[in-house]
């Protein structure tokens, strides 16, 4: 049951938390008392977990699947054949600064460089943010406004909450004014990582819109859910919003049926429904995440057979160049047991 009333955070707390976040690996292992040497990360994508999340990571366990997506690891500086800066091509979709297409219909604004946490097996964490500055907005949403094919504008980033709720009003009054725009989505882990991020002028920005307003959150373990991200989603489904979640299969944080159910599950007790399990993008300094597409496929298989079909998410792996994300089917199927 999603409580009655709860009110929004006040507006400048999540800007505060933000401030406390952890920045070095030695900091984050030190505040959950585990001694083992860090691996320092590299200075272009340093170590960041701000307090809220921090606080969902058990201390003494080396292995918890929350600290083992932000603690940078010395394997980040392997060269691994097949995993490159721009695994995905998306120096190719760039429309404009700032401005990302690969798919008909749907145009993605890099709204900000900037994101709350550092999740180590990031794919834009080598993309060239230099080139896709905020300064650019009034010309991409010209770009959008003149192309009537573009029916559905993606926020993202960086996490395109970071961005102060000015910003993001305007942001979203403009694009409301677009007749052609249908939809408009953000893609935030915000939500997740810093619920207090849910304000209620964000929440207003929102409401406001004529359009229909998606959240592509990202959660990929049970326990990064909590009473304070069930206040933010409820506060966002009561604006109107419709809520999705987007997560990455990760080697030791999620790779097991038993994980992804329990992932489900929490995810539907907040309100929201699983979109998408992404295969990792083969980006450099991310290869010790990655999981097979066999180990996948039959991960799919179990979690098919243990839940209802609209708490399955499609299983997918971006393939540059194809007109969409591509799904992966699985084809053996278990024996039945009732
Ligand atoms: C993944 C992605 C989308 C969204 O794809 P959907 O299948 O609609 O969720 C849109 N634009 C870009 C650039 C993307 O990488
Ligand atoms: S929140 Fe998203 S964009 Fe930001 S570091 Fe994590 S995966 Fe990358």
């Amino acid at each position: 049951m999603i409580p009655a009333f709860r009110a929004p955070w006040e507006p400048d707390l999540w800007k505060a938390l933000l401030r406390d976040s952890v920045r070095s690996s030695d900091a984050l292992l030190q505040s959950l008392d585990l001694k083992h040497p860090a691996a320092e990360a590299s200075p272009d994508f340093p170590v960041r977990v701000p307090p809220p999340y921090l606080s969902r990571i058990r201390p003494g366990d080396p292995e918890d699947p929350l600290l083992l997506q932000v603690l940078a690891q010395a394997a980040e500086a392997e060269e691994i054949p097949g995993f490159t800066e721009d695994a995905l091509a998306e120096s190719q979709a760039v429309r404009s600064p700032g401005l990302l297409q690969k798919y008909e219909g749907r145009a993605l604004v890099i709204v900000t460089p900037a994101c709350a946490i550092h999740c180590r097996y990031c794919f834009r964490r080598h993309f060239p943010y230099e080139d896709h500055s905020p300064a650019e907005h009034p010309a991409s949403l010209a770009t959008l406004a003149a192309d009537p094919s573009v029916e559905e504008v993606i926020l993202s980033g960086g996490d395109p909450l970071i961005a102060d709720d000015a910003v993001l009003a305007r942001l979203l009054e403009m694009l409301s004014e677009i007749p052609h725009v249908r939809r408009i989505r953000l893609h935030t882990r915000m939500p997740v990582v810093l619920p207090q991020r849910v304000t209620a002028d964000l929440l207003k920005a929102l409401g406001d819109s004529p359009k229909q307003i998606i959240t592509v959150i990202h959660a990929n373990h049970a326990q990064e859910l909590d009473p304070a991200t069930h206040r933010a989603l409820s506060l966002l489904a009561g604006a109107g919003v419709t809520l999705l979640n987007q997560s990455v299969l990760l080697k030791q944080v999620n790779d097991s049926w038993q994980a992804q159910k329990a992932l489900a599950e929490a995810l539907f007790e907040q309100g929201v429904l699983p979109y998408y399990l992404h295969l990792l993008d083969r980006v450099s300094g991310t290869h010790h995440f990655e999981v097979s597409e066999e180990e996948a496929s039959s991960i799919m298989t179990e979690l098919h057979a243990r839940l209802p079909g609209y708490l399955v998410p499609t299983l997918a792996k971006e393939i540059p160049g194809e007109s969409g994300k591509t799904p992966i089917y699985w084809t053996t199927r278990p024996a039945k047991t009732l």
